[in-house]
């Protein structure tokens, strides 16, 4: 609107015929920067919607598509949320001593100009149970989608023992750092995927899965 306020200002100094003019052509910018800003919120709150769910990945979290009525209180992640945002519950109830440790990672890390994002904490059975339905939908059968969707009772994300940390070059970083702070990839096809192991401040970080199917906790 600034360019329409400008041209406001201009007018009061001009000709009696031009200002009236001129406040004609203002009032119908003033109307079309309204209308272009309700269509810009309208815009980025549907797209922020499906960002919000978007950033799940690899075939065991699912798809990507929007999801209405799951919200950031089920524990949908804004883009670029960082593992410092406590007003986000999809961080904020991320077990305790799984937080700690992958803030104090991130703090170090930053020393070193990596930076951390959360892709994925914390989040709902209801959350989880619609990655669930849309991986049933995907592959065909409950059976083969629980191969690559933790089902609620089984998903660390919904007990609050993981995290999906990216970018690619964060989770680089946590590779070859993340066991001084006890935490450790569980599956080889999931880079991003952290959960803590406090041994391994001691003891390293255990060998990982392939997948999750060879996860025994992800038997059901
Ligand atoms: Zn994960």
């Amino acid at each position: 609107l600034n360019g329409a306020v400008a041209t406001t200002e201009r007018a009061r100094t001009a000709p009696r015929r031009i200002r009236i003019r001129k406040a004609r052509v203002t009032g119908l910018l003033v109307v079309i920067a309204a209308i272009a800003v309700v269509g810009l919120e309208r815009g980025t709150s549907s797209s922020s919607s499906i960002t919000a769910a978007a950033p799940i990945h690899g075939p065991r979290h699912g798809g990507s598509t929007g999801r209405p009525g799951l919200g950031e209180a089920d524990g949908a992640i804004p883009d670029g949320t960082s593992v410092f945002d406590d007003g986000i519950p999809g961080v904020a109830k991320l077990n305790p001593d799984l937080l700690d440790a992958v803030r104090r990672a991130a703090t170090d890390a930053a020393g070193q100009g990596v930076r951390f994002t959360v892709d994925s904490g914390w989040r709902s059975r209801a959350y989880q149970e619609q990655l669930l339905r849309e991986a049933i939908a995907k592959y065909g059968s409950r059976a083969e989608a629980t191969r690559w969707v933790a089902t609620p009772s089984t998903s660390e994300h919904v007990r609050g023992d993981a995290v999906d940390i990216g970018p690619p070059a964060a989770a680089a970083w946590l590779s070859e750092h993340g066991a001084a702070y006890g935490l450790c990839q569980i599956y080889a096809n999931e880079p991003w995927h952290y959960e803590l192991r406090p041994q391994a401040v001691a003891q390293g970080c255990p060998p990982t899965y392939a997948d999750p199917t060879h996860d025994p906790r992800m038997q059901t």
